[in-house]
Parts: C-alpha cells; structure tokens; sequence
C-alpha cells in the first residue's frame, strides 16, 4: 500500500476510536512521524492530508524543512539546549520537555524570536532509563515552575511513552494513568496566560487506538504510515 493509502487508513481508524470513546473525530489530532523518512515521502502523507509531522531529531527537521509542502511541525524526540535555537522558529510544539534546564532554555530562545512556544511535558511511564521524561510525581512541580518563570511558553498538557510491549493492553494502564495525570494537571489551576490543559499526546503505531479510548487527544503515528524505519 502507498503512503497516501497508509494514511488515510490510519487517519480513519483514528476517527473511528474518536467516535468509539464518546468524541468527535476532529478532536484527536493525529501526528505522522516522519523520522528517517526523506522529504518525497513525507509530501506524500501531506497530500493526503496530513497536517501535523513529529520529527525527533532537530538535525533531521533542518534538513527537511525546505523541501518538504507547508505542514506544521512538532518536535517529538529528547531535546539538547544547545539545539533550541535552531528549531524555535520553525516547530510549532516541543512535546519532550522534560526538565526546567531546557524550558529555560526554550524561553531565552522564543522570547528573542519573538515568540510563544507551545510545549508539552514528557513523562517516562515507566521510568525507563533508555527514555528521557520525568516521573509522574515531577509533574506538578516542573509545570509549577514552567509558568512562574517562562512568560514564552504556553503548557498545552503531556505527552508519554509507555514501555514497548506487542500487546497494546499492556499499554493501557499506563494510558490511563496518564489520563489521571492530565486531569489533575487540569486542575492545578495553573495561570490561564501561561497554560491551556488541553492535548494528551500518547498512542503510536501498535497502541493508538488503546490510547484513544483512554483519553488520548493527540497520536504520533510513524510505521504504521510510512513502513520500517531506515536508520542510516
Ligand atoms: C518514533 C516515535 C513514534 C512513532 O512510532 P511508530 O511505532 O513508528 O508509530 C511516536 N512517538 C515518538 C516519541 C517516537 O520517537
């Protein structure tokens, strides 16, 4: 199957377990990942109506950029500090937030550009040392401190990982307490100039549509649109 028939067919299934989980099919955004993958194949997913790519490396969006259609672009994968200036203009989120070192970072840069960056925290569900992302219990205090000191950053919610596993059920706990953790960071009545609590991005190829029914608003989605990964 193409690119183009590959996303659709996910865009569709994403849509389906919307409806399935009480929503609206425009409410889970969906994220095609497009790391390894060269500029060609990722005009084609645009064409087909993608309009949110998840790239993980700064390196990888620098050499794309030019070449790929207009298309919104998140940043998915751990973030050094000394990389931040070079993406700031050109993402429209940074999903792996993940320590006040980078957020400050993050405001130096989009305060001299001239900007608001959207960001989510990353949480490591599961603790595991080969992730970057923060323990649940971090959370609070690292937004907390995000929306004191970054007048530049605006909190849109969090974004996790859980471990790998072939069996999507296994996900689904994590998921969920993930959802828990979105709620109550809903709730920690974080300034309304500062944060809108409002994207849960978790679910990828093999477990969107678990993390779908569990809460998602947001799923990052590569194989299962553009094939295995070549890592060079
Ligand atoms: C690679 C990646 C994805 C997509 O994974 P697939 O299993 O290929 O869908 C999603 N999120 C992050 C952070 C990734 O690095």
């Amino acid at each position: 199957m193409s690119i183009a028939e590959n996303y659709q067919r996910i865009a569709d299934r994403v849509a389906a377990a919307a409806v399935r989980s009480g929503r609206r099919p425009e409410d889970v955004t969906l994220v095609a990942v497009t790391k390894t993958h060269g500029a060609a194949e990722i005009n084609e997913a645009v064409a087909a109506g993608a309009t949110v790519v998840g790239e993980n490396r700064v390196q990888e969006i620098l050499e794309k950029y030019q070449d790929v259609a207009p298309v919104t672009w998140h940043l998915i994968g751990h973030l050094q500090t000394n990389k931040v200036k070079s993406v700031i203009d050109k993402v429209a989120m940074i999903q792996s937030v993940d320590s006040m070192h980078l957020a400050r970072e993050i405001e130096k840069r989009a305060a001299n550009a001239g900007l608001v960056m959207d960001i989510l925290i990353e949480i490591n569900s599961a603790m595991e040392e080969t992730k970057s992302g923060i323990a649940g219990s971090e959370l609070f205090e690292l937004a907390r401190g995000i929306a004191d000191e970054c007048g530049h950053i605006w909190i849109r919610g969090i974004m996790c990982i859980p471990p790998l596993s072939e069996d999507p059920e296994e996900a689904r706990p994590y998921f969920r307490e993930a959802a828990g953790l979105f709620r109550q960071l809903q709730e920690l009545g974080l300034p309304a100039d500062r944060a809108v609590i409002d994207t849960l991005s978790m679910g990828m190829s093999g477990d969107f549509e678990v993390a779908i029914e569990e809460g998602s608003t947001m799923v990052r989605v590569g194989s299962s649109i553009f094939g295995p990964r070549n890592y060079r």
